[in-house]
């Protein structure tokens, strides 16, 4: 192998006292690599892999896959790369492999659990995934290859998913938190995980029980939600204890004061659409950890998400 790669971004995220908060970009495509590094992403926090899957009958082959895998962690040499396994179900259906007569596929045979069922997907995934790190590895253009797995409800899910990505040769498998069984269980799920990462688009629809593709229950769907921020805080002392990273991945990055807080209650790197890197590193590097906590508490204190915000504004007018 050549000699390993440096990641070098033009920017590092970080709070006013130093504490270093990588921030990390949501990429669908493989090509999108080039604009996220050039708006500062410091590595790939959520790749998403639908895309693979997506106007096919069929699953596509090992071959096709590594090919994209291998762009992608070239694009990001040296860099942190989490990908997550297909999440097919809810409000990413596939005709192949979803059953669209559920009455509520949010609620049915999606993400961890459709893979399961169909686990010669998911070893192909996993094989494409582990054989595109090694290739680009041994070109000297590998990236740190995370492999996380969706909509994990529970610990013997993590263990399922963890153990069958280490067998298939993925270094460091993880679960995404999005279902609150999940957040409420982060110690025992991060003994086993080596990661977590939270979704708090799901984890919001499933707190709130509301659908995030519902007109009707929109209001429902804010992150802000002192629930959603109550579990956020469960899953960050999880790993905090156990000593592991906890990401966020949902939307609820993007937003500059919200980043704040969920840093506040835990978050060790945050991974949002690139063009939202660089109001969010501005945010942060205007506020000490000591801040953050205090302001995260200010939300976590109030009664709804709107309170939740105000809480969370005054608080950090004080501590700026
Ligand atoms: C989430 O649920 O927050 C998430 C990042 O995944 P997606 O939006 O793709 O479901
Ligand atoms: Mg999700």
């Amino acid at each position: 192998a050549r000699r390993a790669a440096t990641c070098a971004p033009p920017t590092a995220g970080a709070l006013a006292d130093g504490t270093a908060v990588p921030l990390l970009a949501n990429l669908g495509k493989p090509e999108d690599a080039t604009a996220a590094r050039e708006l500062g992403a410091e590595g790939v926090g959520l790749f998403r892999t639908e895309f693979l899957f997506l106007n096919s009958a069929e699953a596509p082959t090992v071959a096709d896959q590594q090919a994209a895998y291998e762009t992608l962690l070239s694009g990001f040499a040296g860099c942190k790369v989490v990908v997550r396994v297909l999440d097919a179900g809810a409000d990413k259906p596939l005709a192949f492999l979803n059953d669209d007569t559920e009455e509520n596929p949010a609620l049915g045979l999606r993400g961890i659990r459709v893979l399961r069922a169909r686990e010669q997907i998911l070893r192909d995934q996993l094989t494409a995934l582990a054989q595109a790190d090694a290739a680009t590895t041994e070109r000297g253009e590998g990236a740190e290859l995370w492999v996380m797995a969706p909509m994990v409800a529970t610990v013997e899910e993590t263990e399922y998913f963890t153990s069958l990505a280490r067998e298939l040769g993925i270094k460091t498998p993880g679960v995404m938190v999005e279902v609150p069984s999940c957040a409420l269980l982060a110690d025992r799920v991060l003994q086993v995980a080596d990661f977590a990462s939270i979704g708090t688009n799901d984890l919001t629809q499933y707190t709130l029980a509301a659908d995030r593709l519902l007109g009707s229950v929109a209001s429902f769907q804010d992150p802000w939600h002192p629930a959603v921020l109550r579990l956020v805080k469960e899953v960050g002392a999880a790993g905090r204890d156990a000593g592991k990273p906890v990401g966020i991945c949902g939307e609820a990055a993007a937003d500059p004061l919200l980043a704040v807080v969920l840093v506040g209650l835990g978050a060790t790197s945050l991974s949002m659409s690139p063009s939202a890197l660089a109001d969010v590193r501005m945010s942060l590097s205007g506020h000490s950890l000591d801040d953050a906590r205090a302001i995260a508490e200010a939300a976590l204190a109030a009664n709804d998400a709107a309170s939740a915000r105000a809480a969370a504004q005054a608080a950090a007018s004080r501590t700026t």
